[in-house]
């Protein structure tokens, strides 16, 4: 099954290009004003849409932030405010003090009127960064492997909950459907459920997977690439339980608000966001400990002592650890299993959140809402979290994306599409590949006329959280 799954030979979809991070160090010190935003990476490669086997270019210069070592200018131009800078500076006004970065954050990437993610599409070559399933069709391909052998491991049942958190622009899900499509007992026990807190996204995703309405005030819709109902929510909480259910996050957790903190003379202090006297923003270290700090002690008792020596900076994610535990206790009573794919570290995160914007490094508070903020993930913290929610699931990796994707035979599938491309197909398909399981360093990222694959093959890693009865699920054997 799965050698079928990877050499059915359809014509490569389109070709393609990422982002990853770094880490910074700001020094800090106790009640000051902190130098806001770090030292930035970038990465360049190319993405050439294509529809059926006529292909269609376009060039996109994406960001690898691995390799960029300028850190962007602060700006203090004087500029009109925007409704979302207005806001903040209204809510740190009327709390009577600084906010937490985590706030920030939030507030930042999903305000529901001004949001980053709320009302436009912010990926490829108009946008500020791309994503694996933008990168190559063989993504969102090989997700659909992993998920049909899970699904075989929970004894096809006949109605599975296939759940995506934060699914872009259906990229993946479309990928996976039409990966997966000559499997009709598979894609017929489908029910999608898509978490979503972007209405513009929302209907992105709805063209994407060629949906037809069955009830727009229930935001359930079915999807005509495999005749499968697909339903939209805001939150998993949303997501109606009692099925057995398959997860998939990708870059999800990135996106998830994380609290920073300072180890200084008088103890952990937390950084937070603060208008200054000339109205910009800027940070500051708490006066005293704040309620993440909670979450802080809890992070640290899973620390090794080797890292808890070398502590000086943490980032932790609070709703991260809370998502975790709600798939862990759902999985652990329907049955299944969820995947989680993001760039992240296996051992505890100290300080790396950052701004993209058009695909350049920005400051962090500058312009808020117009650049995209992302956080490494906390991989040993998902582990834990899911571990302590339910005793009935094991948790497997993390592992990279290229162990992943080899495992799962993406060798196999780049053949079976070669044979039938043609010349631009193959190159594309080719810095495709590389994109997706290669390990190369990003040279430093000159403009669009440089298109070096880079690889995010090291830099993001797979976990796995299944149900106990479903043994290992491939290939973490
Ligand atoms: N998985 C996609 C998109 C990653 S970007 C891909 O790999 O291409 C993050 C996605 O999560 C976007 O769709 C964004 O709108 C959504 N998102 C971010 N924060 C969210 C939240 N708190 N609740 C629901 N969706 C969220």
């Amino acid at each position: 099954m799965l050698r079928r799954l990877l050499t059915q030979t359809s014509s490569p979809r389109r070709l393609l290009s990422s982002k990853t991070p770094f880490f910074s160090k700001p020094s800090l010190s106790p009640f000051s004003s902190l130098p806001s935003s770090p030292d930035p990476p970038s990465s360049a490669s190319s993405h050439v849409e294509e529809s059926g086997s006529a292909a269609a270019a376009g060039t996109t210069i994406s960001v690898d932030r691995s390799a960029l070592f300028n850190p962007p200018d602060h700006s203090h131009e004087p500029t009109p405010d925007s409704e979302l800078v207005e806001h903040l500076k209204s809510v740190i006004k009327f709390r009577g003090g600084p906010i937490s970065v985590a706030e920030y954050m939030e507030e930042v990437l999903t305000n529901p009127r001004s949001g980053y993610y709320m009302n436009r599409d912010v990926f490829g070559a108009q946008g500020d960064f791309i994503t694996s399933p933008e990168v190559s069709q063989m993504f969102g391909e090989m997700i659909g492997v992993w998920t049909v052998c899970l699904w075989e491991q929970m004894g096809k049942p006949e109605r599975v909950n296939l759940i995506e958190l934060g699914p872009g622009r259906g990229t993946l899900m479309v990928d996976l459907l039409r990966g997966t499509s000559k499997f009709r007992n598979f894609t017929e026990s489908l029910h999608i459920h898509l978490v979503e807190c972007s209405p513009a996204l929302q209907k992105i995703q709805h063209q994407n997977l060629k949906c037809t309405d069955e009830s727009s005030s229930e935001k359930k819709a079915v999807s005509s690439l495999a005749g499968t109902p697909v339903h939209w929510h805001a939150t998993l909480e949303e997501v109606p339980s009692g099925v057995p259910t398959i997860i998939i996050a990708h870059e999800f957790y990135d996106a998830l608000p994380v609290h920073q903190f300072q180890k200084t003379p008088r103890g952990w202090c937390e950084k937070m966001v603060d208008v200054g006297e000339d109205s910009q923003f800027r940070f500051v270290l708490s006066p005293q400990p704040t309620p993440a700090a909670l979450y802080l002690v809890k992070r640290c008792t899973w620390a090794t002592p080797e890292e808890k020596e070398k502590l000086e900076h943490v980032e932790i994610s609070p709703k991260s650890m809370d998502l975790t535990q709600e798939i862990a206790k759902r999985i652990g009573s329907d049955g299944g299993g969820a995947l989680i794919i993001d760039y992240g570290k296996d051992v505890i995160i100290s300080d790396s959140l950052q701004a993209i914007r058009e695909h350049k490094f920005v400051n962090i508070l500058d312009y808020p809402g117009s650049a995209d903020l992302s956080a490494y993930v906390d991989f040993p913290s998902i582990k834990h979290s899911a571990e302590e929610a339910s005793e009935n699931v094991t948790v497997h990796g993390p592992m990279t994306q290229s162990q992943f994707l080899g495992s799962l035979g993406i060798n196999f599938r780049v053949d079976a599409l070669l044979q039938n491309c043609d010349d631009e197909q193959t190159e594309s398909l080719r810095s495709g590949y590389w994109r997706l399981v290669g390990d190369g360093e990003a040279p430093f990222w000159e403009g669009p006329d440089e298109q070096t694959p880079i690889g995010m093959g090291e830099r993001y890693l797979a976990m796995a959280i299944v149900n106990r009865n479903q043994g290992t699920p491939a290939p973490f054997q």
